[in-house]
């Protein structure tokens, strides 16, 4: 079991039991060192730098040229997010949309520049984001926590580059989640918890951590009609593909 997509702060519990790695994803510039701390002292803790659209943060141009700093100075950093749109309304992001474009496009080009996946953060925004995601080439990575319902599947799939579906715990309780999960493809979803958020069934509500992602496994076997053991091998090939 890989858990592709998990926020991790100082001093917390680190419970990744099980586990061949855990992909942190960057949430600031902060989040992206402590990242980089952990991957350093744990191997099977993975390091992503990156800048979430709903961060108030301030001199943007500056946290970029942070996060290319990060880029070159570590080797160990595997992809680059979580960053992309966040167009929910009331908006939970600080930036109004031609900002918010302007700083995914920056990431986007870190990611081209060091050759390392994306990874995309999108709310409401799936059709914004699928436009700028296809206008680069040389351009791979997740759509993490995916959320285009069944119809916007194949555009996913028919954009340059090969793009990954991130599923999280909503799996375990939400129906409609298991009919998109349906209708993509079983070589291109890998499995997240973005623990401490959205922990699956039988945990729902608590604090989440990387090794319940285990219970989003067995959902999709459930799902895929086929044992614990036939899913882990696809899904954890379809991440190492995605990040290494
Ligand atoms: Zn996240």
């Amino acid at each position: 079991m890989i858990d592709t997509h998990a926020h991790i702060r100082k001093g917390d519990e680190i419970r990744i039991e099980g586990l061949k790695w855990v992909l942190l994803a960057g949430a600031n510039v902060e989040e992206s060192e402590e990242n980089i701390r952990l991957a350093k002292i744990n191997d099977k803790l993975w390091a992503a730098i990156g800048i979430h659209p709903q961060e108030k943060i301030k001199n943007y141009e500056l946290q970029i040229t942070n996060l290319e700093r990060l880029l070159q100075e570590n080797r160990n950093v595997v992809a680059v997010g979580e960053c992309g749109l966040e167009f929910t309304n009331p908006p939970e992001s600080p930036f109004d949309k031609g900002e918010q474009e302007q700083f995914f496009k920056a990431q986007i080009e870190l990611a081209i520049k060091y050759d390392k996946p994306l990874i995309v953060h999108s709310r409401k925004a799936m059709e914004e984001t699928l436009e700028i995601l296809g206008s680069y080439r040389d351009l791979r990575g997740v759509i993490h926590c995916y959320s285009g319902g069944i119809k916007r599947i194949k555009k996913v799939l028919e954009l340059p580059g090969v793009w990954y579906f991130g599923i999280d715990g909503n799996l375990t309780y939400e129906e409609g989640v298991a009919e998109v999960v349906k209708n993509i493809p079983k070589d291109r979803i890998v499995l997240e918890t973005d623990s401490p958020e959205l922990a699956p069934v039988p945990h729902r509500g608590e604090r989440n951590y990387p090794e319940y992602v285990r219970f989003t496994y067995e959902k999709l076997a459930e799902i895929w009609g086929m044992s614990f053991g036939e899913c882990d091998a696809i899904v954890d090939t379809n991440a190492e593909n995605c990040f290494s």
